[in-house]
């Protein structure tokens, strides 16, 4: 019941940013123990920011609110299902579990590229649309070596 509650708010935040004209019809919640810790909804164009997805921006509100880089214990409700950036993000903050409505082949027919990018991912590097090259100056390995060294890390 709680899960359809905050699943609802989601798809409510999503239709709301389209109707008000303010962004992509996406909206995310993230929830702790039965709790809203923070909302999110698309603000690529608003904010000139490709990655203003709603749950980034609902992970970033999270982390601000918690005043953590982690965000174990609690989960994400999305409107839709997450990009491959949000998916790296939730795996990046650590959440629980991710509760989501549309699938990425429904965003695909209104012209969203999540399925898009979900493919080329599982291509081989030189088979991408984004050419990408590796160079190797002397100093590549510097800040690992660094990272390794430093006594005062903190790991994530
Ligand atoms: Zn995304």
């Amino acid at each position: 019941m709680k899960h359809e509650m905050f699943m609802r708010m989601a798809v409510d935040l999503a239709l709301e940013n389209v109707l008000t004209n303010k962004g992509g019809p996406f909206g995310a919640v993230i929830v702790r123990n039965g709790r809203i810790i923070s909302i999110g909804r698309n603000q690529v164009t608003a904010k000139n920011d490709p990655s203003a997805h709603a749950e980034i921006e609902a992970i970033r509100a999270a982390c601000k609110y918690l005043n953590t880089y982690q965000l174990t214990g609690c989960e994400l409700y999305t409107s839709s299902e997450p990009c491959p950036m949000c998916l790296g993000a939730v795996y990046w903050a650590k959440l629980n579990g991710i509760y989501y409505a549309a699938t990425s082949k429904d965003a695909a027919k209104i012209g969203f590229e999540d399925e898009y990018i979900y493919k080329q991912f599982n291509l081989p590097i030189e088979h991408r649309s984004i050419p990408m090259f590796r160079i190797v100056p002397e100093n590549t390995y510097a800040p690992f070596n660094a990272w390794i060294k430093q006594p005062y890390k903190q790991g994530y």
